[in-house]
């Protein structure tokens, strides 16, 4: 009998998973569960709109939905729908893959004022994630915004909200959140980093894209640059990417003069203490200097986006908590056949290629223990159909996602973008029942 294995998850980690399963098990049935009704979570919902190159790796995942053996079973919770009980008496092995998606919060008074917004929700907004659909972060009379953090996330939020609608125009940005953007007129964008410029995480061209936008000027100060090297003891790439950062960052600071009269400038060294409002609407942010924190300063912020990372938590309903937390090797304690792969694992850290390496590892680890286990008479996937019809739920499986793949790629054709998202709910569901 061929092997029933279920990933939960159909973002990045998971289908690297179902890559490596389908060459070497290459009858097993692999059903990819997930909650969302369409695949490829944060390559559809976390990639930056205007990044389409990076994206490009989707049509690699859709190669694999192809597959005869293997289905898409969007608008499926475990936890809610099923349990991972019910699916471990179905499948031969189950694969966790559901990344990290709950915003970290600063822990600092004012974060609840409105216009105080953390990053999971901000990018899902734009990126047309069904959840956010209402989110309505931006009001037109604002015109300051502080992105906090010094990662890529940081980047891609700044970028999206300084690029203008001509900038866009090639982008698959949210109908919703594109025309909000537009009607902005934004004057400044600051970045507000708690270290200096040689510790932030940003990468090169992420970096440097800053540089070439058309209606903002990058700043960095050139005081909090001079004589700033990369740290000599960092391994060899990490001083690479510091060293270029800083390359940029230092362009950067002697630009300052140009014309572009929107900015976008580069705070390091500041650590955020409050937020403070007007009529519950946030207005500056606080500020310390990291290195010396009786010495404060407030900057104005009509919007404030959190992008400091994600709750590493598990989602609710997965055996991952306390006690059950993965051996290195991404085998769930306690529950034989049961395995953790991607953010859900290792947090919320590295690029979406570094995801595909430890999906493979973890593949060879569920192929070597299904090999010590006789095949067993699960049902895998005819079994969930009959479990998910008794229950009511109505699947949104590979071909009602086609049909919506297809609706948002020819809406795009149409205004010259590669896809125009549908992004609520309702009409995700109502479409792939149609
Ligand atoms: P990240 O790189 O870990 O950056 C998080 C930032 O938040 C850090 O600068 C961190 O500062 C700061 N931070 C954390 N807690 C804070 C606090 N309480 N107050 C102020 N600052 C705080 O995370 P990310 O930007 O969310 O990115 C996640 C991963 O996705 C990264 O590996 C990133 O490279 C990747 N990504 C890649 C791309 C791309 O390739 N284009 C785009 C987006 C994301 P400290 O360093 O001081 O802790």
């Amino acid at each position: 009998m061929s092997r029933t294995i279920a990933v939960i998850g159909a973002g990045p980690s998971g289908f690297y998973a179902v890559d490596g399963l389908v060459r070497a098990l290459p009858d097993a049935r692999i059903d990819i569960i997930d909650r969302l009704p369409c695949p490829y979570g944060l390559v559809r919902y976390g990639v930056a709109p205007d990044h389409q190159g990076t994206k490009a790796v989707q049509r690699q995942f859709e190669r694999l939905l192809a597959k005869p053996t293997v289905r898409f079973i969007g608008n499926v919770e475990v936890g809610r729908d099923v349990t991972i009980e019910d699916l471990s008496a179905l499948y031969d092995a189950l694969i966790i893959a559901t990344g990290c998606s709950h915003d970290r919060r600063l822990g600092i008074p004012g974060e609840t004022l409105d216009g105080v917004v953390g990053s999971g929700a901000f990018v899902g907004w734009y990126n047309g994630h069904p959840d956010f659909a209402d989110l309505d972060p931006l009001r037109p009379d604002m015109r300051t915004v502080a992105v906090i953090g010094a990662g890529n996330v940081a980047i891609d939020v700044a970028r999206v909200l300084a690029k203008t609608a001509d900038e866009m125009g090639k982008s698959d940005i949210a109908p919703h959140a594109a025309a909000a953007i537009a009607k902005l007129d934004l004057a400044e964008v600051s970045l507000v980093a708690r270290r200096g410029p040689a510790d932030a995480n940003f990468t090169g061209n992420e970096l440097a894209e800053l540089g070439r936008l058309a209606a903002f000027q990058a700043i960095a100060q050139p005081e909090l640059l001079d004589g700033v090297a990369a740290p000599d003891g960092d391994p060899a790439p990490e001083r690479m990417r510091k060293t270029k950062n800083l390359e940029i960052l230092r362009a950067f600071a002697s630009g300052a003069a140009a014309e572009k009269h929107r900015r976008l400038h580069f705070l390091f060294w500041c650590t955020p203490v409050a937020l403070h409002g007007v009529d519950g609407k946030v207005r500056t942010l606080e500020l310390a200097d990291t290195r010396h924190p009786e010495q404060r300063r407030r900057v104005p912020a009509d919007l404030v986006v959190t992008c400091i990372g994600y709750d590493p938590s598990p989602p609710a309903g997965l055996p991952l908590e306390r006690g059950h937390i993965a051996h290195e090797d991404g085998r769930v304690r306690g529950l034989p056949g049961t395995y953790v792969v991607g953010w859900a694992k290792r947090g919320p850290t590295g690029v979406i290629p570094t995801n595909r390496a430890d999906s493979l590892a973890l593949v060879k680890v569920v192929v070597d223990d299904l090999a010590t286990v006789p095949p067993s008479r699960k049902t895998g996937p005819a079994g969930l159909d009959v479990l998910l019809t008794t229950r009511g739920i109505v699947v949104i499986d590979t071909t009602a996602w086609l049909r919506i793949d297809k609706m948002e790629t020819t809406a795009g054709q149409t205004e010259g973008r590669p896809r125009v998202k549908i992004g609520t709910w309702f009409e995700l569901r109502d479409l792939a029942r149609s």
